[in-house]
């Protein structure tokens, strides 16, 4: 089953979020490796952040990055749409990745659609092993407003953290400052905070 993190409309305004309280995972005695690999162009000099501030949240995860960029495949690309296909690069991230790993998240900085839908945050297989996150439209300046690294850092970590919160069986949370909350606009993505709720928090340490 694939969940999918829509973005479907589109606002301009930015909005600050709150901050919830933070809360570890993991009970710090078996490691998971995780392994993040930038796909395309993306540079991976602006991924420098997130090993670390994913093992802030998952703590029982070890996160790498890919010393070497994965191509993305030409048959993911929709020349009429201008933007590749989540789903397939999803599967794509599942033929080609590196073993050794327990968790892959794949990083691309092209605009991702998937099915009917007119364009999407990222995607990843529940309770699977890969997932997709696209730093595309996580960008301020997609939005008109001036560049902000650390908006866009902030960004990004919800937008993996969910993604691999799906992988680890994780579903959509009704608090929406949840970083499980399904974000529906750039907005539900400020608001929400990088950090699972504490009922999800739960559920993920049934799950290790
Ligand atoms: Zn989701
Ligand atoms: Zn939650």
């Amino acid at each position: 089953m694939l969940l999918i993190n829509v973005l479907v409309a589109f606002f301009p305004t930015r909005v600050k979020f709150k901050i919830v309280p933070s809360y570890t995972i993991g009970c710090g005695k078996r490691l998971v490796r995780g392994l993040l690999i930038p796909m395309g162009e993306t540079n991976p000099n602006e991924l420098s952040f997130l090993p670390k501030a994913l093992s802030k949240t998952f703590r029982i995860m070890s996160f790498e990055i890919s010393s070497e960029n994965l191509n993305l495949p030409l048959h993911a690309y929709n020349s009429a749409r201008r933007q590749y296909n989540s789903t397939i690069l999803l599967e794509y991230l599942a033929i080609t990745k590196p073993r050794g790993y327990e968790k892959y998240l794949g990083i691309v900085d092209a605009d991702l659609y998937a099915g009917e839908l007119n364009f999407v945050f990222g995607e990843a297989t529940l309770n699977g092993d890969s997932a997709i996150i696209s730093l595309y439209r996580l960008r301020p300046e997609f939005y008109s407003s001036s560049a902000d690294e650390e908006l866009f850092r902030a960004r990004v970590l919800k937008e993996a953290v969910h993604e691999l919160g799906h992988t680890f069986g994780l579903t959509h949370c009704r608090n929406p400052e949840c970083v499980m909350h399904f974000s529906n606009s750039i907005m539900d993505t400020d608001l929400k905070s990088a950090e699972p709720c504490s009922a999800c928090q739960v559920k993920l340490f049934r799950r290790l």
